[in-house]
């Protein structure tokens, strides 16, 4: 605030709607402070409490951690649209207002579009930014369900897999592996047919063992997405580009900035040729991933994959 008044020869210089502008500002950044700090409270406290709930919870639905999740899911949503409702009345409304009254030509007119530039980037990128992490980290707690029910279902299975015995001569019968639906198994001492009843945790593993898969991979689908944006950045890149010669008339620059748009425009060829293939390779690693969790479903999940590579 100050910083402005002292470029001026004096405060009379300025508009009177200047003052209002900077107390919507102020008002709007104190706001987001403290919605930004609630959020990082309710996380904080609310993060380690979903870890604990979802490795010591017995439900296999882990339904009281999902209620508890989207609970506090919800809530940084209303946070985020006390921020968005506030913004759009304090900050865009007063805009609208005064634009409708300041016209381009105005010699204040830039305090009027850096104040509007000021709040957005307050608003749209840094709060905006503070929310996604969070919701990241919320949506973290999730991961390590699958994990840990994974190796909770390795664990069992290296326990009961040399202590299953035939109900008919009472002689070992070894699992040979992970089975997650009922199985006859003939006893190799008196060839009598057994049933095996994997245990719940262990029939639940083909619902979430894509998951499991997709989790352990996700690095790659990130590669391809940070890839696949590139594309319209530089669309958008090169869009500004051509705006901003409009108005040019020196051929020299004129030809500068075309090279600029064509190398523009063929590092865009490149992202759209680059991009599918790196989600090929996150697909192909899913699928190893997939086939490494459930084997017995390979081929099941090959035909998948066939189908989804040819779509
Ligand atoms: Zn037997």
């Amino acid at each position: 605030m100050f910083g402005l008044f002292n470029k001026n020869s004096g405060s009379e210089s300025l508009p009177e709607w200047f003052t209002t502008l900077e107390e919507s500002k102020e008002r709007l950044f104190l706001f987001l402070d403290k919605l930004e700090a609630k959020m990082e409270e309710l996380c904080n406290a609310a993060i380690p409490e979903l870890k604990e709930q979802l490795a010591n919870d017995e439900d296999m639905y882990k339904r009281t951690f999902h209620r508890v999740y989207a609970g506090i899911n919800g809530q940084l949503s209303n946070i985020r649209e006390k921020a968005r409702d506030v913004y759009d009345e304090k900050i865009n409304d007063l805009y609208d207002n005064l634009k409708s009254e300041v016209s381009v030509l105005h010699p204040h007119y830039d305090l009027l579009s850096k104040f509007r530039t000021e709040c957005s980037d307050r608003y749209n990128k840094e709060f905006e930014e503070k929310y996604q992490y969070w919701r990241n980290q919320l949506e973290k707690t999730q991961e390590r369900d699958l994990e840990i029910e994974y190796q909770k279902i390795l664990a069992e299975y290296d326990e009961i897999k040399n202590s299953f015995n035939c109900k008919q001569c009472g002689g070992n019968i070894t699992i040979e592996k992970i089975f997650f639906i009922d199985t006859y198994i003939a006893c190799s001492h008196c060839q009598t047919q057994n049933t095996f009843e994997p245990s719940s945790q262990a029939r639940n593993l083909q619902n979430f063992a894509r998951n499991l898969a997709e989790q352990r991979v996700s690095h790659l689908l990130e590669i391809y997405h940070t890839e696949n944006n590139k594309e319209r950045e530089l669309y958008h890149e090169r869009h500004e580009l051509s705006l901003s010669t409009i108005h040019e008339k020196d051929k020299k620059i004129l030809a500068q900035n075309q090279s600029q748009m064509d190398d523009l425009e063929n590092r865009r060829k490149e992202v759209i040729k680059n991009a599918p293939k790196l989600y090929h390779v996150y697909l192909r690693a899913m699928y190893d991933e997939w086939n490494k969790i459930t084997p017995d479903l390979k081929e099941h999940h090959e035909k998948l994959y066939e189908n989804q590579i040819n779509y």
